[in-house]
């Protein structure tokens, strides 16, 4: 397969590190699947390129809103993940693929101060990469309004459980009315699946 069978953007497509030529076999999986807005669980390692499988087809469905939708307030795609350093890295492999289509992207993750990123909300923002905690006290505080949001995707969420966040989790997931949602995780422990059954549309994808 080769990334032009997804008629993504070509826009995007050039943003992507050389490097990457042909999709890998998670990106195959996906792509065609969230293109046509289906929730997805999809057990991917790191190192088996998931964050371009969600990122490219999330961007590429954010590219084709018309410019006035993407004036409103709020983002339209979330990320939520268990580490700062994970959404750093995310952060940097994403960032330049929505830069190249007039997208904005910006990192919340606990740690850094939480003034500045309400200075930073004060701007448009369209797709947001955060940690649990700190994306649920920007929403509770007000600073982040959720009704407009398209996709979110949960990365590495055996780990999110594993590490406590299914509170944070419902309680954010619960207040995005009409979403695709997105779960990629190395594995598939009992409470994911538990999830998978409560969050995941009827009818969704799943990839093992
Ligand atoms: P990830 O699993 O998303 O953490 O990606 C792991 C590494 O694989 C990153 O360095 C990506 O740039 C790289 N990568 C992602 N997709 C591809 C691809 N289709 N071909 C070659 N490298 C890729």
């Amino acid at each position: 397969m080769s990334f032009s069978t997804f008629k993504l953007n070509s826009q995007l497509l050039s943003a992507l590190p050389e490097k990457v030529t042909k999709p890998s076999r998670i990106q195959d999986l996906v792509i065609e699947a969230i293109i046509a807005a289906k929730d997805v669980l999809a057990l991917a390692q790191t190192g088996s390129g998931k964050t371009y499988a969600y990122g490219l087809p999330v961007l590429h469905r954010l590219s084709l809103m018309p410019a006035a939708q993407l004036q409103k307030q709020g983002p339209m795609a979330l990320v939520i993940v268990p580490t700062r350093e994970l959404a750093t890295q995310i952060g940097q492999d994403l960032s330049p693929l929505a830069h190249k289509v007039g997208l904005t992207l910006d990192v919340l993750c606990g740690g850094e101060a939480i003034e500045q990123q309400i200075n930073r909300l004060s701007s448009k923002v369209h797709m947001i990469v955060a940690t649990p905690g700190r994306l649920l006290a920007l929403v509770e505080q007000g600073f982040i309004r959720f009704e407009h949001v398209q996709s979110v995707v949960l990365d590495e969420a055996d780990r999110l459980l594993d590490m406590g966040f299914i509170k944070e989790i419902n309680v954010l997931l619960k207040r995005m009315p009409n979403k695709q949602t997105l779960l990629f995780s190395a594995t598939l422990p009992d409470a994911l699946d538990a999830l998978a059954g409560q969050v995941l549309a009827t009818g969704h994808v799943r990839v093992e």
